[in-house]
């Protein structure tokens, strides 16, 4: 076994290939290490929703144009599908329309449009007041585009992949591992929500705890979404929308009339897979051991957001799941914790949306390189 590499990357989550593909771009020979047999973390939970509109501004919101940039590269290389493009952010109530009306008009919202409720075509309810439609999300299936793209940077891109190999201990230049010693003048640590095995000081230092969301999949409603869904309690949930002055009223009014919805961190997203599915979420429960069961009360509250936001009185649900992230105060974080060594790690459940622009900063960093222009520009 080949034990000796440029560059080794803890991890084989997005966090992980979005790392081995930068080192592989600058012509480096990386290999990636995880102690699972194949990915089955959050990277194939997510919904595989790859968001610009609705993250926070600045360098999030320019490493989601990237990193969406790079998928859309990437993507028909790995024989990855992308199933849906753009975002429409429903709104309920007039607050959340004067909310995103004024995010049309920032500049984040350039290319936006913003829908009237009479201009909005079914299967979205008509009971809406209006809707945003942004043109900059790409969406794919993490089930297939996990183990597709981890295939394509094996075969195509020199990646060698150690699976079910452990890492316990990581020095400047080496790792300990259940399979004995590698080595590599750049490491690169993406362990996802293990917060104990390396670097636990780091991880308790920046309070990274975890955090637990309820997914669903919906039978085929027999009608398609023209792009992924959200709604009024998205404007609360995502910090791109927080300088918008109508916020404060909308989120009085959801407290008065969501409460439960709010007590759950519940805000909807819905998806569609190519046989028709729907793949709808989430809710958001903190803390250092997640309750491991789904109770329903939580589930039926997210499916009866999305009976509000889309012609769908009954969903038949036929697939339920929980999935983890690591999320604390950082919105992610690249720290040095040693020469040549990296601890990566996106802690607002946005890895899908800026992991391959992070991947890129990180390598060129190691690289000794300027940043990417995207992470240097002071204007946006
Ligand atoms: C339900 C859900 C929905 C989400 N939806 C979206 C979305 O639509 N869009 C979006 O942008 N983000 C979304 N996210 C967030 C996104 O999925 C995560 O930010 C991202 O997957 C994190 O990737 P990762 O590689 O850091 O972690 P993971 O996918 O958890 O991978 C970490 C890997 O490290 C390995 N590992 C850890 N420690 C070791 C060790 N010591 N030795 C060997 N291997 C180790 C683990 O086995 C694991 O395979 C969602 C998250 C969840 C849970």
């Amino acid at each position: 076994m080949e034990r000796s590499f440029d560059c080794l990357i803890v991890g084989a989550g997005v966090i992980g290939l979005s790392h081995a593909l930068a080192a592989a771009r600058h012509g480096l020979r990386p290999a990636v290490v995880d102690r699972d047999a194949s990915a089955a973390g959050a990277s194939v939970r997510n919904f595989g929703f790859i968001t610009v509109t609705g993250q926070p501004a600045g360098l999030t919101w320019r490493r989601a144009r990237r990193a969406r940039d790079v998928w859309a590269e990437v993507a028909p290389l790995a024989g990855i599908t992308i199933l849906q493009r753009g975002l429409l952010v429903c709104a309920r109530r007039h607050e959340a329309l004067h909310c995103l009306e004024e995010f049309a008009a920032g500049p984040m919202g350039e290319d936006c449009r913003l829908l009237r409720g009479g201009s909005l075509a079914y299967p979205l309810s008509s009971d809406l007041t209006g809707a945003l439609h942004s043109p900059h999300e790409l969406r794919v299936d993490s089930r297939e585009a996990i183990p597709r793209l981890t295939t394509w940077l094996e075969q195509e891109r020199r990646v060698a992949f150690h699976p079910r190999v452990a890492v316990r201990a990581v020095e400047p230049g080496r790792v300990e591992t259940s399979a004995g010693r590698f080595t590599a003048e750049m490491i690169v640590v993406c362990p996802g929500p293990d917060l104990v095995t390396l670097f636990p000081e780091e991880l308790a230092r920046r309070e990274v705890t975890l955090c637990k969301l309820h997914m669903l999949r919906i039978a085929s409603p027999g009608w398609s979404i023209p792009a992924p869904v959200m709604s009024d309690l998205s404007l609360l949930h995502y910090d791109g929308y927080a300088d918008c002055a109508s916020l404060p009223a909308l989120r009085a009014r959801l407290a008065a009339e969501q409460g439960p919805w709010l007590a759950e961190g519940i805000q909807l997203v819905a998806v569609q897979n190519s046989d028709g599915s729907l793949v709808v979420g989430e809710s958001r429960h903190y803390g250092a051991a997640p309750d491991p069961s789904q109770p329903r009360e939580v589930d039926d509250l997210i499916l009866s957001e999305l009976s509000a936001v889309l012609d769908i009185e009954r969903p038949q649900v036929v697939e339920r799941w929980t999935g983890v992230f690591p999320s604390g105060p950082d919105i992610a974080f690249v720290e040095a914790p040693m020469q040549g060594v990296r601890l990566a790690m996106v802690t607002s459940g946005t890895g899908a949306s800026t992991g391959f622009a992070i991947g890129e900063e990180t390598i060129a960093d190691l690289l000794g390189l300027a940043a990417p222009p995207y992470a240097l520009d002071p204007g946006a």
